[in-house]
This record gives structure tokens, sequence and C-alpha cells, in this order.
């Protein structure tokens, strides 16, 4: 059965994890992996969690089944975090469920979308997140791009963009992030969503957004603004959340799907085939993280905790970017790096070439992926002079 079998390839990023931690050196710095960490380097548990977590303990009844949808209470607050007081909400247009953080939410929605439009093609940015072209095409579901990240000038390619998009055809599904974009740190401006809208409606495609970072960039709701706005202008749409980052609680998978259909009646419709296919992966969700969120943020006094310590991490993420972009420049380093600033969310690409990654990991200890995304929240104080003088180094 298995011999025939060629190994996987190694996911770059959890090589590189291995790496750093055989890595004996004890000045260096990790700037690999996707998680946020705080000013000691450390990823720790919210104290709001930490006291959800602690209350569930005490009073929780009974582990029975949940149901396919997983946690209602959990979904009708995700629902007000991510849409907030929105139209589609009101008119019944919303069917929301649970999911294996928000990996398993893109694995619903790509197999929704074979059920509903096998011949469809999903559209991503160039480049994204490495999971999104392997989710949809373990799906069965074709994949092409749109052009987004411009390496030169550190910013989108606003133009190429919607001249894609508007070439998309009639059923096919465009996939856009959110806020804090993956890898690139480059997001969509807030006055380009209505063009996007616009293109939608005019082409007949369906957005499908994943936002697994509200409350990284510049606030609850100004990182949900693109997702809300497609939501009042189109017919339908497919939302993929995910409280890893913003609760901070990775391991515990909990992320959601909401779909928004035409209608009260028409959401119904495709909600069971929803729900017959989240029957068909996992069956149901995990209850503890959904339990959490929906303790958070059903308690004033827990919500207010967590909204002031996710205030604190996009403060420090943003803070650090603007050390980073002064620092390297105050060096002297070679290039201009003031996009660091400008940029948001954990991820940015330093614009630098292979080997002079490899120099930076082999000669300074510092570590990043070959692509030159580095993940900013892995900068502190204590470690930044650090970076930049192996940058100072490496750049000249
Ligand atoms: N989408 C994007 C763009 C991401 O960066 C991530 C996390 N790295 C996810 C979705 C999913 O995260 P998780 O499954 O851990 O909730």
């Amino acid at each position: 059965m298995f011999s025939h079998l060629k190994a996987a390839p190694a996911d770059p990023i959890l090589g590189l994890m291995a790496t750093y931690r055989e890595d004996p050196r004890d000045f260096k710095v990790d700037l690999g992996v996707g998680v946020y960490r705080d000013e000691s380097g450390a990823t720790p548990i919210m104290a709001a969690v930490k006291k959800a977590e602690a209350a569930r303990l005490a009073e929780d009844v009974t582990k029975t089944y949940l149901g396919m949808a997983g946690d209602p209470q959990f979904n009708a607050r995700i629902d007000a975090l991510t849409l907030g007081d929105h139209p589609a909400r009101r008119d019944g247009r919303v069917f929301t469920a649970h999911t294996p953080g928000g990996t398993g939410a893109l694995r619903v929605a790509a197999d929704l979308l074979h059920r509903a439009r096998p011949e469809a093609t999903v559209w991503m940015s160039d480049p994204t997140w490495g999971n999104h072209p392997s989710v949809f095409k373990a799906a069965g579901m074709k994949i092409a791009e749109y052009p987004y990240y411009d390496g030169k000038a550190q910013s989108l390619r606003a133009d190429a963009m919607l001249d894609a998009l508007s070439k998309v055809p009639a059923g096919d599904v465009v996939l856009l992030h959110a806020s804090c974009h993956n890898p690139s740190g480059v997001d969509i401006p807030a006055e380009l969503w209505p063009k996007i809208a616009e293109l939608a409606e005019k082409q007949g495609f369906m957005p499908l957004v994943d936002m697994a970072y509200q409350g990284f960039a510049d606030g609850l709701d100004q990182d949900a603004l693109g997702p809300r706005l497609l939501a009042e202008r189109l017919p339908e749409m497919l939302l993929c959340s995910s409280c890893s980052k913003n609760f901070a609680l990775y391991r515990e998978r909990i992320g959601a799907i909401s779909l928004i259909g035409e209608s009260s009646a028409a959401t119904q419709t495709a909600s069971s085939v929803m729900l017959a296919v989240i029957r068909n992966i996992y069956s149901m969700p995990p209850a503890h993280g959904a339990a959490i969120v929906a303790r958070i943020l059903g308690d004033e006094a827990l919500k207010v905790e967590w909204l002031t310590e996710l205030e604190h991490m996009r403060n420090r993420i943003n803070g650090i970017r603007q050390q980073a972009s002064a620092q390297l420049a105050a060096a002297g380093v070679n290039g201009d790096f003031s996009f660091i600033a400008r940029q948001r969310g954990m991820f940015s690409f330093l614009g630098i070439s292979p080997e002079q990654v490899t120099r930076l990991r082999e000669e300074h200890a510092v570590y990043l992926v070959s692509s030159s995304r580095v993940n900013i929240a892995g900068l502190n104080e204590d470690n930044l002079p650090r970076f930049v003088a192996a940058m100072k180094a490496v750049l000249g």
C-alpha cells in the first residue's frame, strides 16, 4: 500500500524551525514561523483566554456532541465580530459554522465550492499563503493567480490586479485577504474594495475572503471593512475567519466559515450542503476553542480585557515595524526599508536574495524563509540591534 510512495516535500518553514532549535548560538533570531511573539519572544496564552478556560473547566457539564455547525453561541458571536451589525445578518442571509481553525474553514469552503460548481476556478493573489493553493487543489478545484504584489516597489499592483479581476469569468471565485496579507504585508486599501465589489457584480464572480488576522492591522472594524462591504454589495460571498492569531488559540484549532446567500431561503439550502460537506470531512468541530471565544465575546469584562490585549499586540507589531524601518535606515543598510513601516500584520518580504538569506542564517543566526519573508513579530528591542547589524554585514 505505502511502499511505492515518494516522500512529500518537507515544509520549508517547519524544516527551518528544526534547524533553528538545534542552533546552539544564544543570540539567534527566529523570523520564520508565523506566530505572534511578545516583547520577550514568547507566544503566551492571553489572560482573557486563561480566565475563560478556568470558568469553562469549573462550569462545563457535558462532553456530548455539538453538531456539524458547532457551537451556536460561538457562531452568533463570531458573526457579530466579523461582520458587525450587518444588513446581511439582519436579513437572515448569513449562515456560520465553527471549524477546526481557519484552515478547516478554507477546506469546507473548497469542498462546498466543488459541490456547487466543480468547473469553477479559484483565483488567488500572486503570491498567497502557501496553504491556499494546496487546500483548494486537494478539494479538486482549479486555481489561477491574479497580480498582487510588486516586489520592486514593495506595494500593491493595484491596476494590474483590477485589470485581471475585470476578466474573471462569471461563476469563478476570487480569494481575497481581508488584512495583513500573508506573505507580503501589503493590503488592499479601503478605496479599492468598492472597485472590487463593482467588478464582482459586473463579471459575476464570487469573493471568498480569508480573514485570519482581524484586529492585527488597524483595528477589528477597520480590518473587516473589505468583507463587510462585499457582503453588503453582492448577493453571495464566503468568509473564512480564524481565532488562531487574534485570540492566540493556535493549537486549539478554532475558526469559522460564514456563507452569505442571495436570500434567507437560498442561504438555508446552501447551508444544508455545507453541513453535509462538514459531516464528510470531520463530522463535527472540536468544542474547546469555540467555548473560550464565545465566553470572552459574551462577557463584558472578559471582552474588554481581550480587546486591550489585542490592541497591545497590534501596537507592538506596528511599533516594531516603525523601529525596524528607522534603525535599518539609521545604520545606512543598503536599500530602502521604509516599506516595513507602511506594511501591516506579521509579514513582509525583505526583498533580498536566497544567498543573502543563507548568509543571515549561517553567519548571523538570523532565521527567515528563502523567499525573504520575515515574521516582524519575531523582532523586539533586545534582538533588533542584532538584526540590523546582521543586515548591515550582509547587505552593506
Ligand atoms: N489564512 C491565512 C492567510 C493564514 O496566514 C493562516 C495562518 N497561517 C490561516 C488562514 C489559517 O490559520 P489556522 O488554520 O491556524 O487558523
